[in-house]
């Protein structure tokens, strides 16, 4: 079969997809970006649920290649919602002439790495190939949806949703009643507004989440034309924090406030931070002792919200510490339980058995629905790599490899794996920090490793298989420092039956790791072998030889 040549295929078309495009392109290669939905934007295509909106504020939440564009662009609210975030992200396409080199509704299910040209063959579900020199994997954090493993599915009268998958059509509820699965972020920002439509909501709950207030507002002119005028210092501020978010927790332990500076503190972050309340002590998430005073702020904050006190005891969330499963920012979550149209099942108690033509069964109690929403999640980090067969060296493929969790070097490479790069995916900071940052940082760092890489003549970059040892010791002992190891999350791959549990993001903070992939780059991208075109072809002619005098003393 005829394959398109290109230098670099990308894969998926969200912001990473797009920032690799524009940048790749403005270095000179030539690129294709394959995108399997049938619009750009990766999560923000996906996840169109009512409610859905950024909890980065949006000023932090958007590209800073460039200034015209940070200059030009008006966001209406400081969290963004998901349509104003698509619309901007159709804007940079527009604006920076992307789309022609993004193929929608086209899935990679394959890419095989060939060591005689040093390049890989990528191919998409309808057939197609394509020729690289390079494959950039931006396939999103959370991409793959999942579903709770219960039968029934084609039994249901009703309609089935996926906050993940969401039509592009708005769905109405009025009038219906409506289960909502799943209390994480998406089930949070949906549920209030479920609640104020349906006739009724159901909503089934496995673990209570800790969630701390929005406070999203609008922005007014003066607030935007304050926030352009010193977006440059804005910018570094947020390079310069471990969450990329550009707060600063100070150095001072919770444990060294007396009880009044921390209620204090708490209740102005909790007031106004939004995600940042995270962020208001050093140590929440190092110390159990430290944590366990945030913890209990936060459950006080839902006796005082929620009016029922058993609904209330129901919602509360105890036996892991704050943070260590992702946190949910939500507008009105608490309250919508003090509706008279809106009932909660334990189902942790009350586990969900099937589903049936009229609704859910829970705990031998049948519930009537006419609409079951899953907010149950994702495969997240490793889904979107894995789901795609991916063949590395002597016909390994990428599952093999992760078979017992994932290996990166940096996160940016794996060992066996020649010119396949990843974008914020496990082993890097990623859905730990501001991840449009750690996107933006991946992407500027790999643009000009394929730089001098050509300046070299350069074959095949690889990493050592010493370096990406090195990298996941050093991934797992900055994670067993914290508590995040102590609840059984989606970073760990806790949430997916026959996962292996392995702590995935990087917990150094993104100061600490931009410093790191700083000083790789300057040490000669030390800790990954930079293969040049005759080098490559000595090693085919050793292994050539090598295979004929082993064939030869059979
Ligand atoms: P999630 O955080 O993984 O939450 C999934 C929810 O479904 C949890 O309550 C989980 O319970 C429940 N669940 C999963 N499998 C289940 C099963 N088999 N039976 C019953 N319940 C089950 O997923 P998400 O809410 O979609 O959020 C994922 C991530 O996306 C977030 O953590 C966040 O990083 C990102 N996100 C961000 C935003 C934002 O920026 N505002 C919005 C939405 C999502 P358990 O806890 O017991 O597993």
């Amino acid at each position: 079969m005829k394959s398109s040549q290109v230098d670099v295929i990308v894969v998926g078309a969200g912001l990473a997809g797009l920032r690799a495009v524009h940048s790749v392109r403005e270095a000179g290669f030539t690129v294709q970006a394959l995108e399997a939905a049938s619009g750009i934007g990766g999560v923000w295509h996906w996840n169109r649920y009512p409610g859905a909106r950024c909890d980065v504020e949006s000023y932090d939440y958007s590209y800073s290649f460039s200034e015209e564009l940070e200059q030009e662009w008006r966001w209406t609210e400081r969290y963004a919602t998901q349509p104003e975030i698509l619309r901007y992200i159709e804007h940079v396409a527009d604006r920076f002439d992307l789309r022609r080199y993004v193929k929608l509704n086209t899935r990679v299910v394959k890419a095989q790495f060939d060591e005689d040209s040093s390049r890989w063959t990528v191919q998409t579900e309808h057939g197609e190939q394509y020729d690289a020199a390079y494959v950039i994997m931006a396939t999103g954090q959370l991409s793959v949806t999942k579903l709770p493993e219960i039968e029934g599915f084609d039994d249901f009268a009703g309609q089935v949703l996926h906050t993940g998958q969401w039509p592009h059509d708005p769905v109405d509820f009025t009038g219906k009643r409506v289960g909502v699965i799943g209390t994480g972020s998406s089930g949070v920002q949906l549920i209030p507004i479920v609640a104020r439509e349906a006739a009724h909501l159901t909503v089934f709950q496995r673990t209570p989440t800790f969630t701390v207030p929005a406070n999203n507002r609008p922005i007014d002119d003066v607030e935007d034309a304050d926030i352009k005028a010193r977006y440059a210092t804005r910018r570094e501020a947020a390079r310069m924090s471990a969450n990329g978010l550009g707060f600063d927790p100070g150095k001072k332990s919770l444990l060294e406030a007396t009880e009044a500076e921390r209620i204090q503190r708490l209740e102005q972050q909790y007031q106004a931070a939004g995600f940042g309340f995270a962020l208001a002590y050093p140590d929440i998430l190092l110390d159990e002792k430290a944590n366990e005073k945030v913890a209990d702020f936060l459950r006080e904050k839902i006796r005082l919200k929620v009016q029922d006190p058993r609904t209330a005891e129901r919602l509360t969330p105890y036996g892991y510490p704050f943070g260590a499963k992702r946190p949910a920012v939500d507008s009105g979550y608490y309250e919508a339980f003090n509706r008279d149209n809106v009932s909660l099942v334990d189902i942790s108690a009350e586990p969900l058995e099937r589903i049936t033509v009229d609704g859910l069964v829970a705990g031998g109690r049948e519930h009537e629905l006419d609409v079951i929403v899953f907010a149950t999640g994702f495969d997240a980090l490793t889904g979107s790599l894995l789901k795609p067969t991916i063949v590395g060296r002597a016909g390994q493929t990428l599952r093999e490899k992760w078979a017992a969790g994932p290996v990166t070097y940096l996160g940016l490479g794996t060992t066996g794996f020649p010119n396949l790069f990843i974008i914020a995916g496990p082993g890097s900071p990623s859905v730990l920090a501001n991840v449009l940052l750690g996107i933006e940082q991946h992407v500027d760092w790999i643009v000009q490793l394929l730089h001098t890489a050509r300046a070299r003549g350069v074959a095949e970059i690889e990493a050592t298989p010493e370096a990406e040892h090195a990298w996941v010791e050093h991934v797992n002992e900055r994670a067993r420092r914290t508590l995040y190891l102590k609840a059984a999350s989606w970073y760990l791959g806790a949430d997916v039956p026959g996962k292996p549990r392995v702590f995935m993001p990087y917990t150094g903070g993104h100061r600490g790791y931009r410093r790191i992939c700083d000083e790789v780059a300057a040490n000669d991208y030390e800790g990954f072998d930079l293969i040049t075109g005759s080098e490559v072809a000595q090693r085919r002619t050793d292994r050539q030889s090598h295979e004929v005098e082993s064939a030869t003393a059979r």
